[in-house]
């Protein structure tokens, strides 16, 4: 028999866009009938905070975050070309999210079996400070295209720093840093040096080796398993971080973590996925699995492996799936028959 908790760990609860509402509602479901303290304190953003007050993070969405420290978020359409930023990018910035912490971990096998890998990303620097501009020439205003990008020692050690930390606190034996030092040697070579001297205050308790980030994507498809977790800049580890999700099932499979020093907000990897939204076909997993790393962030590990446990039995006994999964449930069906596990 359960204990009843009483709601107490008060958290912003963002619906978001396209499938956003339909994925969070399967989650919040099954955190009720996992008896998750979360007492919810529901806030629009993206395209819902623009209808509601013409702005993609009303300041009322980023004061209960600002408040409570700790958010869960459905995805955030970001219009492409003109208009606004992505308020992603937004939320990152706002709340310094150094960390975005993405696992890949075979809960189904398939074309891959028995991966685990955590992918650190940098979050605030590298080439998404994108200070982009032309250089026109002649009768041509866009001639030359320019992007550069930043990436601090202190910044590359905070992140190393915090990876480090990750391993030892959850039993993970190796690092690999990934870079591109050959060619960006300035940009990833502070990067990769930074890494190096972090390294050295961990050792005897978690080893380093560096790959170069084209050779790591090979390796990846190659010999998945010998990784245990990547360290990687801005840009590389978004990237790499869909190639592991592809590597595990795909997008409806990865979860992500946004973490800073006051705050830490948790999401899927994918986006509003409008291809699908409304159908209530969407995969409910990743968003799900974020809510088991948000456990694991209140120190609630029991709860977040009865989440995990009960998803796993639910896509491998009951066979219970998402379209993605080449199953047939709608979202609903299988989000009752994840509670009917729990
Ligand atoms: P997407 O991740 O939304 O979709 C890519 C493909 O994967 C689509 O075919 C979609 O149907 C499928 N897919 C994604 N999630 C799924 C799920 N849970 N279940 C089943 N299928 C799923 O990527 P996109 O189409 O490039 O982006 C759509 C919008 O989302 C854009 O505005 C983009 O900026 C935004 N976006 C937001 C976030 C975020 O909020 N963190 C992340 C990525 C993209």
């Amino acid at each position: 028999m359960r204990d009843k908790v009483q709601p107490h760990i008060p958290a912003t609860l963002i619906p978001g866009d396209g499938i956003g509402p339909e994925v969070v509602e399967a989650t919040v479901k099954v955190l009720g009938a996992l008896g998750a303290p979360f007492a919810w304190d529901i806030q629009q953003a993206g395209m819902a905070g623009v209808a509601q007050s013409g702005d993609p993070l009303p300041p009322e969405t980023l004061a209960s975050i600002r408040k409570h420290g700790l958010a869960l978020k459905g995805p955030l359409t970001t219009p492409v070309g003109g208009g606004f930023r992505s308020s992603n990018v937004r939320l990152r910035e706002e709340f310094q999210l150094y960390a975005n912490v993405r696992p890949a971990l075979t809960i189904l096998p398939g074309r891959f079996e028995d991966i685990d890998i955590v992918l650190v990303r940098e979050n605030l620097g590298g080439f998404y400070v994108a200070h982009e501009y032309y250089i026109p020439i002649g009768d041509d205003p866009r001639a030359v295209a320019v992007s550069t990008g930043t990436n601090t020692r202190e910044g590359s050690k905070r992140i190393a720093r915090f990876a480090f930390d990750y391993a030892v606190r959850n039993g993970r034996k190796n690092i690999t840093v990934v870079h591109k030092a050959n060619i960006l040697k300035a940009l990833t070579g502070i990067f990769l040096e930074a890494a190096r001297e972090v390294a050295a205050e961990y050792e005897g308790r978690v080893t380093m080796n560096d790959m170069i980030v084209d050779a790591c994507a090979m390796q990846l498809v190659l010999n998945p398993q010998k990784f245990d977790m990547l360290l990687c800049t801005n840009l590389f580890g978004d990237i790499l971080s869909d190639q592991i999700a592809g590597l595990v099932g795909g997008l409806g499979m990865a979860p992500g973590a946004n973490i800073g020093s006051e705050c830490a907000i948790f999401e899927a990897v994918h986006g509003s996925a409008p291809d699908i939204a409304g159908k209530g076909v969407a995969n409910p997993v990743s968003l799900m699995l974020a809510a088991c790393m948000m456990l694991d962030h209140v120190d609630l590990p029991d709860l977040a492996q009865r989440l995990r446990d009960a998803i796993s039995a639910t896509l491998n006994i009951d066979q219970v799936r998402t379209g993605d999964l080449k199953g047939s449930a709608t979202t609903e069906q299988f989000t009752d028959a994840i509670v009917r596990r729990i």
